[in-house]
């Protein structure tokens, strides 16, 4: 079945900075589209998700690997990258994409999360991140210009604004300073990136779990002409219900014609119910992190290895999945080597990586035949057999016209 929106007719170009967005088609129930995002070195299918790789590569892979798993675009940690192989080599390097042989897309975070998430002694100032530096205890400052400055010299195709987050959970002025501070750091980031005909700066829309504060940022945001913006501040433990209404009030507000990335969201499901929501692009350490526990994903759920029951299982992980580790390993040789080799780690990865962007591939595939909702429920019926859905999800699809069989 070929979609009725057909490829030409869909077909909507944004230029933007070195970032070109091409949509290709659009779901006729949900918020759901499919983009072409074309980027200084490697032209991204969307809905996409993005492996986190944070010193360069993906713990234990080597790059070799992430291209026969077509992967287009990994994210790098500013924080950890700005420490070690730090600016000054990566200068001399011609940036991470020639250091790391790394030649797709590749997205660079501040590096604010990880000093306030990570550092005690972390505090924030109109003028930067201040915090304790974990090598000589000195205490050192990180302001959207040398953010600017460090992910200028990592060279990412994508790169993020400096921005104030606050937990989830924070509620009061606090927000809404952390929000008004973001927007003036957004200026700041603005003005003092250096490539802006090679590399693409993103806003992050913050505002907390406050509706009228998100709408407001992003309204703010928009105003500047950034090649693509970021849903902030979530998937920090709030609750779901709220955490699905912010995300949609977001994508109702963004421009269509540039990118959506919803930051740190990776759980296969949230990541269904968020392209149903309008989303385009996500990020995760979930996937590779739980890997090297030795817990693979599969359509019907998680797979922990370590569990006795594997030891005479002589099945692939998922006899459907392509990956070589599906390919060339059983369940009951890996369920011998979990957390004691190392090679189980690299295994499990590239099968946990293979999982999400096969799921990412099907997304997209759905959306282009205009057959997504049928894709959800399949997708939901292996997930819960017994048609126990979590609430947040049965709302969430039906505010975009896709009810669930009961
Ligand atoms: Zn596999």
């Amino acid at each position: 079945m070929v979609s009725r929106l057909s490829r030409s007719s869909m077909s909507v170009v944004n230029s933007s900075g070195a970032l070109s967005l091409n949509i290709i088609a659009e779901c006729s129930t949900t918020k759901a589209r499919v983009c072409e995002m074309k980027l200084p070195h490697q032209t991204v299918d969307t809905p996409v998700f993005m492996p986190v790789g944070t010193q360069g590569t993906l713990k234990g892979l080597i790059p070799e690997q992430l291209e026969k798993l077509n992967c287009q675009i990994i994210l790098g940690n500013t924080y950890h990258l700005g420490h070690r192989p730090g600016p000054e080599l990566l200068d001399k390097a011609g940036g991470l994409h020639n250091f790391m042989n790394w030649k797709h897309a590749l997205l660079t975070d501040s590096g604010g999360f990880q000093m306030v998430s990570l550092l005690k002694l972390a505090e924030i100032t109109e003028e930067g991140v201040k915090f304790q530096s974990p090598h000589d205890d000195s205490m050192m400052l990180l302001t959207p210009e040398h953010s600017m400055s460090i992910q200028n010299s990592i060279g990412a195709d994508i790169m993020m604004q400096l921005d104030d987050v606050v937990h989830s959970s924070t509620q009061g002025v606090r927000v809404e300073e952390a929000m008004n501070r973001s927007i003036r750091w957004l200026d700041r980031c603005i003005k003092a990136h250096k490539d802006t005909h090679k590399q693409n700066l993103f806003a992050i829309i913050q505002g907390g779990l406050d509706a009228e504060l998100r709408k407001k940022c992003a309204k703010e945001m928009i105003k500047r002409d950034v090649p693509g913006f970021a849903i902030g501040g979530l998937s920090g433990g709030e609750e779901k219900s709220q955490f699905w209404k912010m995300v949609t009030l977001s994508t109702d507000i963004l421009p269509k014609c540039k990118p959506r990335y919803l930051m740190g969201v990776g759980f296969a499901v949230d990541l269904v119910v968020c392209c149903a929501l309008g989303c385009d692009m996500f990020d995760c350490v979930y996937p590779t992190r739980t890997a090297r526990f030795g817990t693979a994903l599969t359509p019907s759920g998680n797979m922990c290895l370590k569990v006795k029951q594997f030891e005479k299982d002589f099945r692939a992980i998922d006899e459907d999945c392509l990956c070589s580790t599906c390919r060339h390993y059983t369940r009951a040789y890996l369920h011998s080597i979990v957390t004691h080799e190392t090679v189980a780690a690299p295994l499990l990865t590239v099968h946990n990586v293979s999982y999400q962007l096969n799921l990412m591939k099907q997304v997209r595939q759905s959306i282009i035949e205009d057959r997504f909702p049928q894709f959800i429920q399949q997708f939901l019926d292996k997930l819960f057999p017994k048609k126990d859905y979590p609430d947040w999800v049965r709302n969430a699809l039906a505010s975009v016209n896709v009810k669930l069989e009961s």
